[in-house]
């Protein structure tokens, strides 16, 4: 049957069709004159995705862990302490990269459901007057676990201590999706890709820098190369890349700040909320709970669902993806086989969050969850018509979304 499988996965998210249809382009010529016509636009652009006014973008052909590792070997020194935590795969994996890379980390590993430490920052900066440590990491949203820390927390922790280390932050999967303040928070590398917030194909890594930043890639001394901001500053400025970009993903790229615009950042990030929260609404209503903690760590982009005692959380991914055509994040690493996610980011309304509740209730019946048929796509259904601010007459919004 030629049915359209429903991806419910944290990236890649489902690729709007506007989206789609920039990207079909012939291949162009990446050093004609006009090229920067579209380009430096481009650029200026993709800052306001991440509130930032002053530094600068890069965009690699490459993925998020590309934007990751250009962070690290442009602004840092092999042999730098840095502040990190550790508390999902994603916050691992940037770790690990970062010991790989020679720095010196400091890794504060923490609870899985749980996110950045803030108090815990906050002392090993207060007390580090000599200024040892040189950046400290945030991942603003952590994938694995569905968990959203407080960046702004981890910049008043620096602000309070006087403290001049870097703020780097993983917005992967938050960017575009819920809100980054790179300017008023202080963050100096905002590591972003294409496909989860942005809603493009995955190829691109974003690496979003403040000025205090490409000060420090001055100084910096690791070795780099296909990372390198000098070399893409040099070509940057006059709109060219020191390499073939990925064009249709730029293209799409545009395309897609184009749609985040014209909904309105705010509105993009309070329809997330929405969504997350019928989601939440659903998985309460199932008697199930989620592997964040407390409530001040719920994303807005992802849900990690702890199954219970007895249940495979891989056996409930399989069976929506065999019998229900639906794809689910499956639980990496510590929580491999305890939790199922829902990815609820980027282009996404009620029917489609509806859609992937309907389907996971099916599969967890099937595995042997005991809940009540219809309670949590119902408890979903009930919020979203509560809390919904459409016209029941009239959908001005039909034209953007063509
Ligand atoms: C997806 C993700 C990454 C890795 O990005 P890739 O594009 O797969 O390289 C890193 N951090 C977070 C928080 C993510 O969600």
């Amino acid at each position: 049957m030629l049915v359209t499988p429903h991806l419910f996965i944290p990236g890649p998210t489902n690729v709007p069709e506007a989206v789609r249809r920039a990207m079909d382009i012939r291949q162009e010529d990446m050093r004609s004159p006009e090229f920067p016509k579209f380009t430096l636009p481009l650029f200026e652009d993709l800052k306001k995705a991440f509130k930032l006014t002053n530094g600068r973008v890069f965009i690699y052909p490459a993925s998020g862990t590309g934007a990751w590792e250009s962070a690290i070997t442009n602004t840092l020194n092999t042999g730098d302490k840095v502040l990190m935590s550790r508390f999902g795969q994603f916050s691992l994996l940037w770790v690990d990269m970062a010991q790989r890379l020679g720095l010196n980390v400091q890794v504060l590993d923490e609870e899985w459901g749980t996110g950045v430490p803030v108090e815990k920052y906050a002392e090993i900066l207060a007390a580090d007057k000599g200024h040892e440590i040189k950046a400290v990491f945030v991942t603003q949203n952590e994938t694995a676990t569905g968990v959203t820390s407080d960046v702004a927390g981890v910049r008043k922790a620096l602000n309070d201590a006087k403290h001049p280390a870097l703020l780097f932050v993983d917005g992967v999967s938050s960017v575009g999706s819920i809100d980054m303040r790179m300017e008023e928070w202080g963050v100096d590398c905002c590591v972003s890709g294409s496909q989860k917030g942005f809603m493009l194909p995955t190829g691109l890594g974003i690496l979003a820098v403040s000025n205090k930043a490409l000060e420090a890639n001055k100084s910096g001394k690791m070795p780099r190369c296909f990372f390198s901001f000098e070399d893409m500053i040099k070509n940057n400025d006059l709109g060219y890349f020191p390499y073939t970009p990925a064009t249709p993903h730029l293209r799409g790229l545009r395309a897609s700040l184009d749609m985040l615009f014209a909904e309105g950042l705010d509105n993009v990030f309070a329809r997330h909320h929405r969504l997350a929260e019928g989601v939440r609404r659903a998985v309460n209503a199932w008697g199930l709970k989620l592997c964040a903690k407390e409530p001040k760590w719920y994303s807005d982009t992802v849900s990690a669902i702890l199954v219970p005692e007895g249940v495979d959380s891989a056996q409930v991914v399989k069976t929506g993806y065999y019998r229900y055509n639906t794809s689910f994040g499956v639980g990496l690493n510590k929580v491999a086989g305890k939790v199922f996610r829902i990815g609820h980011l980027g282009a996404l309304d009620e029917v489609m969050v509806g859609g992937a509740l309907f389907a996971a209730e099916m599969a967890l019946r099937d595995c042997g969850v005991n809940l009540v048929p219809g309670s949590g796509t119902g408890a979903a259904a009930e919020y979203f018509r509560e809390t919904t601010k459409a016209s029941a007459t009239s959908r001005p919004e039909l034209k953007l979304a063509s």
